[in-house]
């Protein structure tokens, strides 16, 4: 049996490594565009204050060794903190080497290709995966682990600035940062981890320019604690007779947080012990209770659950204390060009703040909805109906093993997903503890130790 991978990102690497440790299937084919695997958006070399927003204990890529990453970390630094966070780049290499090692202790073959896959097709027996340059791959199983997808372009901002040569799409692009001077003004659309990302890098470049960051209320992610917080024992009320609703949810969250701040916990142990339920809860909702959900509480979930690092917590601090970050409420009204720069008059957040910069960059961080996405895979797949968009549009529609659920229903016997495109049946799906597991999971289904039984159901 062989087994073909699409992308080579951190979700890839670990279905890879997990297929490889498991010594099950005797090839593996693992197919990336990019010239090295483990990096993707998130890994890639970059500067060494981009910190991973999630302490060492919680980065292994091998459930069954939770300390896995810690002691690699000590091994490759001489510093082995389980509350550190690591610089991103590092965890790239850290995946790469966990690849390299299940590839050289497997009896099963590893085969990396270099190439952009654009289409995958079912045969009577097996999957055809066609590539760009016209060749193609023949497997017995694949496994989409094509990650995120670039920004969307922001909800209401004006075609004329969006058609500007001095507005950048995606800050994550190779190079679009680099044509940015270090004194130009630059406004960031978004107030979230990448926009942290992004101010942090051109704060490092040093110059006289003032960055501007803007979302609808202002809000930055908060910050981890120094020290671990041990999660509450959150427990959520069974459903009720005509199901769950947002406000269910809400009032749920709510009653935890009075009671951990009245056994003195901080309101970070809530959140995280949100975290082994949150599946479970989203797809407890209806697809019209998750839209309420999202447009009540999603932002506010968002900044305390993807929180900052403690030193990029300081370094924005110290940005925003010394005048070169600057952080508005409201959105884009207005965007016109002057005298070669853009004059932008925000709205919205109690008032109006006009602004002029040199650039505008497009912060809303990565989409996940597939029904915008212009990747030619995806298009690919739900055109021929070998797949449909998943739940509000966020990925791909699947089954509890990750299965693609194609247009008819019918769970694919031989084509799976894993992490960002599963994102709309289980809404927290993106970080390393989801992906880990998910890839320890996929293993053990598309090869399992025993024969399996149970029917496919989509959620
Ligand atoms: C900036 C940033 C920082 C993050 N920091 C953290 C963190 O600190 N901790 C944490 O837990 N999570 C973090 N995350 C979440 C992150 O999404 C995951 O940790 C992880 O990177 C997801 O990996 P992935 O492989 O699913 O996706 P990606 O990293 O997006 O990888 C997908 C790979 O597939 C390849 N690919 C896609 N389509 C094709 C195709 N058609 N043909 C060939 N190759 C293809 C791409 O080139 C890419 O290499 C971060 C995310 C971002 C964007």
């Amino acid at each position: 049996m062989t087994v073909g991978i699409v992308g080579g990102g951190a979700s890839g690497v670990m279905v890879a490594a997990q297929l490889l440790r498991a010594g099950r299937v005797p090839r593996v084919v693992l197919i990336e565009r990019a010239d090295a695997v483990g990096q993707g958006v998130a890994y890639a070399p970059g500067p060494p204050s981009l910190l991973l927003n999630v302490p060492a204990s919680g980065m292994s890529a091998l459930p069954s060794v939770p300390d896995h990453f810690v002691r690699w970390l000590g091994a490759a630094t001489g510093r082995s903190d389980s509350s550190t966070f690591a610089p991103r780049a590092l965890y790239g290499r850290y995946l790469a080497d966990v690849l390299d090692a299940a590839a050289s202790a497997s009896p099963s073959t590893l085969e990396r290709v270099r190439a952009d896959v654009t289409a995958v097709f079912r045969r009577a027996a097996g999957v055809v995966v066609g590539l760009r340059d016209g060749r193609h791959v023949e497997v017995d199983a694949c496994v989409l682990a094509l990650g995120l997808f670039p920004p969307s372009p922001p909800a209401g901002v004006p075609r004329g600035l969006l058609a500007d040569p001095r507005y950048v799409a995606d800050p994550w692009e190779p190079g679009a940062l680099e044509r940015v001077d270090g004194d130009e003004d630059v406004l960031l659309l978004g107030t979230g981890l990448t926009a942290v990302d992004v101010a942090l890098m051109l704060a490092e470049r040093g110059g006289t320019g003032t960055v501007h960051a803007a979302s609808r209320h202002g809000w930055l992610p908060r910050a981890h604690l120094c020290t671990a917080v041990e999660p509450w024992p959150v427990t959520f009320p069974a459903a009720g007779a005509n199901g769950r609703t947002a406000a269910d949810v809400v009032r749920a969250v709510r009653t935890e947080l009075r009671a951990a701040q009245r056994a003195g916990r901080d309101w970070r142990s809530v959140v995280d012990g949100m975290r082994p339920l949150t599946q479970h809860v989203w797809r407890s909702l209806p697809d019209h209770e998750r839209v309420r959900l999202l447009r009540r509480v999603g932002r506010l979930w968002e900044v305390h659950r993807h929180r900052m690092a403690p030193p990029v917590a300081a370094t924005v601090d110290h940005l925003q204390a010394a005048g070169r970050l600057c952080v508005h409420a409201g959105r884009v009204g207005t965007a016109r060009p002057v005298g070669g720069r853009i004059s932008v008059q925000l709205v919205g957040g109690g008032g109006e703040t006009a602004l002029l910069v040199d650039r505008v960059i497009n912060c809303t961080g990565p989409s996940c909805d597939v029904t915008r996405a212009a990747d030619p895979l995806v298009r690919q797949l739900l055109s021929t109906g070998a797949a449909r968009p998943g739940p509000l549009g966020l990925g791909l529609g699947v089954d509890a093993d990750g299965a693609l659920v194609d247009t008819r229903g019918n769970a694919s016997p031989d084509l799976f997903t894993i992490g960002s495109l599963r994102k709309g049946a289980l809404w927290e799906t993106t970080a390393v503890p989801e992906i880990a597991a998910q890839a320890a999971a996929l293993a053990d289904v598309l090869v399992p130790a025993a024969p399996r039984t149970a029917q496919r159901e989509a959620v």
